[in-house]
């Protein structure tokens, strides 16, 4: 049998709801079908929202799911400095700038882009400037193009196993250009790493063989695909399950307290009414 090594990667931010429930629900059965592993690592680079009240709850509730994970729990937040070393690497090959635009979507780069909120393309303001032109608070940008460029003449490849886009997929440069674009790495000295590339570099960091995650993070698998190309690090194996929705077709957001799993504990339901309820 292959190895299988899974993980749930939660932002504490906020209450466990029934998407989450459902996408740690196929994480853990999956991994037990293949006798594999179920990891779990804390996403709390946003160290603003992310609080260690939502951490123990979302553990709390994982354990009353049955959902034991497996080896320590890696918190993103313990180890900021680990991800230089990376950063060294990529502002070594000449593909990153630094940018001082918009702190919002500097922040926004913290946490995984969700549905409804629409990931917005960088329109390059910044992109000419070198990195000895730095600035205290400027973030570092990804050169998109230069990281392409390199990659030109094999580009990389993931093979997905989620139903909707089952198959092997070669990444497509314009694609990655028009759709995702520039994305902020990091804010250096501020301890601030972002999402895409603190992901991918984790996945690596635990061993990842498969991620399973919503599918609202398909089209952004490229990114990490191409970090993890560039860092020469592994490639896992991607599956991208359905989200579960309100009775709207809205997806179920975080702060949505009415769904929250605790809330059903305290009601009286049971991890198998849990099950049900999202289809499993
Ligand atoms: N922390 C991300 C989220 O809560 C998970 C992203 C991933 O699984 O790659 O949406």
């Amino acid at each position: 049998m292959t190895e299988f090594i899974t993980r749930f990667a939660p932002s504490p931010t906020g209450p466990l709801h029934l998407g989450h429930a459902y996408s740690a629900m196929l994480c853990h059965d999956m991994a037990r079908a293949a006798q594999g592993q179920f990891r779990l690592r804390m996403e709390d680079t946003d160290l603003q929202r992310s609080k260690p009240e939502w951490d123990a709850l979302i553990r709390k509730d994982l354990i009353w799911l049955d959902l034991n994970w497996d080896g320590p729990v890696l918190r993103q937040s313990e180890q900021l400095t680990s991800y230089d070393t990376y950063l060294a690497q990529l502002e070594a090959r000449d593909l990153l700038y630094p940018c001082s635009c918009s702190r919002a979507d500097i922040r926004a780069a913290l946490t995984a882009p969700q549905e409804g909120h629409p990931h917005e393309v960088y329109p390059g303001t910044c992109k000419t400037r070198a990195m000895s032109d730095r600035k205290p608070g400027d973030a570092l940008r990804l050169h998109l193009n230069r990281a392409l460029a390199l990659q030109a003449n094999a580009l990389p490849t993931f093979h997905e196993t989620g139903v909707k886009h089952q198959g092997i997929h070669l990444i497509d440069p314009d694609q990655a250009v028009q759709k995702i674009g520039d994305v902020v790495l990091s804010r250096k000295g501020e301890d601030i790493i972002a999402y895409f590339l603190a992901s991918a570099i984790d996945d690596a960091a635990q061993g990842i063989t498969h991620v399973i995650r919503g599918e609202d993070l398909f089209d952004f698998t490229a990114i990490q695909v191409i970090l993890l190309t560039l860092l020469n690090l592994p490639v896992p194996t991607y599956h991208h399950h359905r989200l579960i929705r309100d009775e709207d077709g809205k997806r179920l957001a975080k702060r949505d307290d009415a769904r929250a799993i605790s809330t059903y504990r305290d009601d009286g339901k049971s991890p198998f009414d849990i099950r049900k309820m999202v289809g499993l």
